[in-house]
């Protein structure tokens, strides 16, 4: 007998979120996630395809149509069991990564309607687990004796002491800050991706048998070729701490920060939870932020809640090239953000206290498309005006930070400092040593960081049951 063909539910189940009003008064997070009703009745659009596009759409391969159908089953176990046979972090990939050019993107649905809220999904199955109490352990394979020495607990790092401590390998994180999560604490604000859930997802790996080693600096307190004396392997996901400036008259001005600086002070050093914690920042009445990525949405909207009146994105293209998120730069709109399009900083003024009071900028308007497949801005001759501001946020990328190739010889780096790998194994110049995410790519996506930990820590294993680079 043929299958009976699926009723088409042509728009997603829209998930509650806190108004946008309320929300920029607090750092709570702002969607409230699905109720099993919800989660349930997203899961039965799935069309179960044949050839399901959208497994090959995400970057850790997750087996999405098998967890949406036990999802739509009501069993809630079986799906994050699922998820995680191939994500270590699925509440934070269901939270940051970019869905609508990954697995949604590719979704059969999406062709004519709206595709199916894969990332909603993951996110529910993962916070209805922690929900429960303990998490379901894996089997682990039998210890192999074998030591892996992991350079950062970024997305990168976490996902390859988890797939390499179930492979039965002993792995140790070393990380420079105080706190475990890199990227995932100092960089993304709580009201996007809470930090207790970070905090979870590490506990978890740990709770794997993965040793972490806080405040650790490797390329300081022990270099790389130190710790290939102790271990078989080392994995370097250092990320991409190292910003971009400019380089345009007055970026030294008082009240100029790097997003990275601004981002940090708000987050890690919880300058959001004053006066509880002190942590010196300039809280500007007038923000503006220039680029176009998440990390400004990010900090635009961290503005706003650190008490700015007006936030400003000042972004050298048009909406359309913004790399950032479709839903973050809605949730930015909603929120009151404003948009100065095709317009790009000259120059930062500032007043008698060497405090910046305006940007001065030049508008734009789109040639031919550039390197990136995006359209050039043009600079319009004489279009020179003034923003008044109080602070200004510089979110316009980053590189890695160059202590560990400074003090690896043997380590070969390319343009902006990023190390030099093998894009199927991660493998480095160095034998032994591995390397994938941003400190590999110069600062791409969370889910990118996780897909290249996934094909390092395979390589990584084939490496140490056969000793062959
Ligand atoms: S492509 Fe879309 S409809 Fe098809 S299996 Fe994947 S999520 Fe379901």
């Amino acid at each position: 007998m043929s299958k009976k063909p699926k009723q088409i539910i042509p728009r997603k189940t829209p998930m509650p979120e806190q108004p946008p009003a309320e929300r920029i008064k607090n750092y709570d997070e702002v969607p409230y996630g699905y109720t099993p009703e919800q989660a349930i009745a997203e899961a039965k659009r799935c069309l179960e395809c044949a050839r399901p596009l959208c497994v090959e759409g995400c970057p850790v391969n997750v087996n999405i149509p098998a967890f949406l159908k036990l999802v739509a089953e009501g069993d809630f176990r079986g799906a994050i069991n699922v998820i995680k046979e191939t994500n270590a972090l699925p509440a934070v990939s269901g939270r940051v990564c970019p869905q609508e050019e990954q697995c949604e993107g590719k979704c059969a649905l999406s062709k004519r309607f709206e595709s199916v809220a894969v990332g909603r999904l993951e996110r529910f199955a993962a916070d209805w687990e922690a929900s429960q109490g303990t998490p379901s352990i894996p089997d682990l394979t039998p210890p192999t004796g074998k030591k892996v020495a992991v350079v950062g607990s970024g997305p990168a790092g976490i996902t390859v002491a988890a797939d390499l401590v179930r492979k039965g390998h002993h792995v140790t994180i070393f990380e420079a800050l105080h706190e475990p999560g890199g990227v995932l604490v100092y960089g993304i604000p709580e009201f996007r991706l809470p930090k207790a859930i970070v905090r979870r997802e590490v506990e978890y790996v740990c709770s794997l048998g993965v040793k972490l080693v806080k405040d650790f600096v490797v390329g300081a307190a022990e270099t790389v070729d130190e710790l290939l004396e102790e271990y078989d392997a080392v994995f370097l996901g250092t990320g991409a701490g190292l910003p971009w400036f400019l380089n345009i008259p007055g970026e030294n001005l008082n009240g100029v920060y790097s997003a990275n600086e601004y981002l940090t002070r708000a987050n890690l050093m919880k300058a959001y939870r004053f006066p509880e914690y002190d942590t010196p920042i300039a809280r500007g009445k007038r923000v503006a932020t220039v680029g176009g990525g998440n990390v400004a949405m990010d900090s635009a909207r961290t503005a706003l809640r650190l008490g700015a009146e007006e936030s400003i994105i000042v972004y050298r293209r048009s909406r359309e090239e913004m790399p950032a998120r479709a839903e973050e730069i809605h949730h930015a709109e909603q929120e009151g953000i404003r948009f100065e399009l095709l317009t790009t900083p000259v120059a930062f003024h500032g007043d008698d206290n060497s405090w910046v009071k305006e940007i001065e900028c030049i508008r734009n308007q789109l040639g031919e498309p550039d390197g990136s497949g995006r359209r050039r801005p043009v600079p319009i001759k004489d279009s020179n005006f003034r923003i008044p501001v109080d602070v200004a946020v510089l979110a316009i990328g980053q590189s890695p930070n160059p202590l560990i190739p400074k003090t690896t010889l043997d380590l070969k780096t390319g343009k902006d400092g990023v190390v030099i790998i093998d894009n199927e194994t991660g493998k480095t110049s160095k034998k032994g040593v591995f390397a994938g995410g941003d400190v590999a790519t110069g600062g791409a996506t969370v889910i990118m960081a996780m897909g290249q930990g996934k094909k390092a820590a395979k390589a990584i294993d084939e490496y140490l049951k056969t000793g062959q680079w």
